[in-house]
């Protein structure tokens, strides 16, 4: 679609699907309960969603732990798992408008990027992880000849996937790609702020084959839904993403219900150094500002803390500043727009809050730092740009989730180093340089679960993702995410 008329004409035409899906059918929550779901793009309800509460859980674990037993998805060979799986794939990137759509209306990013970053990633991690699954061989134990020792994996069982808002489906996708790949049932608990594209794409699976009761999808709020998932005691594992805070509630709520297996994929307050020999400071600089601005500041990874080495510091925040003007917000509908509104009022106003402690505790604001597009009934933050800032600064130490981006300046490579490991978190870390020993230098020193050299990328399927310290721990992606959803038996047999 070419213009933005296009896409407000479409999304006139969509109707929303917004029930709970239990057992291969959409069904209202037991209690009858539902709340608004409303658009940030416009301030506007898009939908009533059903409110899942405990017995909604149960009758979906029920379902899940049921189509677990019966062994129709689970002990179906890999390759066909994996043919339904690619199936499901070709559903998601044949729906990928209305999936962008549902995606940008119900949490405010830019259509160009819901579709062709979100859904794109998200048809990318089914198809990878179809692939994967009839490839991925089990092992023998190196015992001697008179025993033979087996380590096979199977699959865990029921797993919960508890996931946040900023990329809905494509964080479900990290969780649900995986785990089902592996012979799983899922039963996935999105954000309460952005739940049609998980509640659309349950359609879409039962389309692809998979059977019902293997993927289930149950919206409502944290501590209704979330915490009910989290406590039942016939659930085998939680994969969540979202704040450090509720990921230890997660690790409380398995302590004191059945010691479920749980992965955890929290906060971040990445460093971005920039020293004064990288190669291509317009590429540096680009990546600073998109690594901030891209999808408003709401990514765990968004390089919110950018060091820069003294004596390129004036030209190179002048450069960074130049650039955050292109992240103006705009209509999130416009296929020009780079930079669209924040999820809701409450993460708009925490970002602004923050905006007023930077500046009371002695930041200097050089860009940005207000609400704009009033007019349009959503929320709307200026890339923003804090210079001066000392890292132990509220701004520098805590998660914003925001387009907020704190300047600190450093003179040498071990101050450096210091300043970047000084945080609660370790998701990410990135840094530019043209010196190859100590670009590998640096990344050793850095106390991540990432280190990018010379991008702000990170990288696609291929590579883990996840935490040092309290980001979390467990990783998402490549094969490695299989470990969080097998279990390793051991079968050893006498020969003698
Ligand atoms: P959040 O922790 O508030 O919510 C995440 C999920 O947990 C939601 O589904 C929510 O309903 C549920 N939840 C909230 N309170 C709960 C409770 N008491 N019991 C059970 N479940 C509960 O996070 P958010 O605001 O949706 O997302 C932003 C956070 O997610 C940021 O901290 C960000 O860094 C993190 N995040 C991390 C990654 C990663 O891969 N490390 C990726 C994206 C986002």
């Amino acid at each position: 679609m070419a213009t933005a008329i296009d896409w407000h004409a479409e999304a006139a035409k969509l109707s929303f699907r917004s029930q709970a899906f239990i057992n291969g059918k959409y069904v209202p929550a037991a209690s009858g309960k539902t709340y608004d779901n409303v658009s940030p793009v416009d301030g506007k309800v898009l939908a009533k969603v059903a409110s899942c509460d405990r017995e909604d859980v149960d009758r979906a674990v029920k379902a899940a732990r049921a189509a677990f037993n019966a062994g129709k998805w689970a002990e179906a060979a890999p390759k066909q798992r994996k043919r339904t799986l690619q199936k499901f794939a070709d559903l998601i990137a044949k729906h990928a408008d209305e999936l962008a759509l549902l995606e940008t209306l119900d949490m405010g990013k830019p259509i160009m990027f819901a579709k062709g970053v979100d859904v794109m990633s998200v048809v990318d991690h089914v198809r990878w992880f179809a692939e994967a699954i009839d490839k991925v061989y089990d092992e023998i134990a190196p015992t001697g000849k008179d025993a033979l020792g087996m380590i096979t994996r199977e699959p865990l069982g029921v797993v919960g996937a508890v996931v946040p808002w900023n990329f809905p489906l494509l964080m479900a996708a990290w969780k649900f790609a995986p785990a089902l790949a592996a012979g799983n049932s899922v039963i996935l608990k999105p954000a309460e702020q952005s739940p049609l594209s998980a509640i659309r794409v349950a359609e879409l699976a039962m389309e692809a084959g998979i059977p019902e009761g293997v993927f289930n999808v149950v919206p409502g709020f944290g501590e209704t839904a979330g915490q009910a998932l989290g406590r039942h005691m016939d659930v085998d594992a939680i994969a969540f993403t979202g704040s450090t805070e509720v990921g230890k509630f997660f690790l409380k709520y398995s302590g004191e219900s059945n010691m479920k297996i749980v992965s955890l994929e929290c906060g971040g307050k990445t460093p971005n150094i920039v020293f004064a020999d990288a190669a291509n400071m317009d590429a540096a600089a680009m990546g600073a500002a998109s690594g901030i601005f891209f999808n408003s500041g709401q990514v765990c990874v968004a390089s919110s803390r950018l060091l820069v080495e003294e004596k390129i510091h004036d030209d190179f925040v002048e450069k960074v500043k130049a650039i955050s003007a292109a992240f103006h917000p705009g209509d999130p509908l416009d296929v020009n727009t780079r930079m669209g509104s924040m999820v809701d009022k409450s993460q708009m106003d925490r970002a602004l809050s923050y905006v007023e402690k930077g500046q009371k505790e002695g930041a200097k604001l050089i860009a940005g730092g207000r609400q704009v597009r009033q007019n349009s009934g959503g929320f709307y933050v200026e890339p923003t740009i804090f210079d001066k800032v000392a890292n132990d600064m509220t701004i520098a130490q805590e998660e914003i989730f925001g387009p907020v981006l704190s300047t600190i300046t450093f003179r040498d490579t071990e101050e450096a180093i210091r300043i970047a490991n000084d945080t609660i978190y370790g998701l990410q870390a990135c840094l530019w340089t043209n010196d190859l020993t100590k670009a590998h230098r640096v990344a050793r020193a850095l106390r991540a679960g990432t280190v990018n050299i010379n991008n702000t990328d990170g990288g696609g399927v291929e590579v883990p993702f996840g935490g040092y310290k309290q980001s979390g721990f467990g990783r998402d992606k490549s094969l490695h995410a299989l470990d969080k959803y097998t279990q390793l038996k051991t079968t050893y047999i006498k020969l003698a």
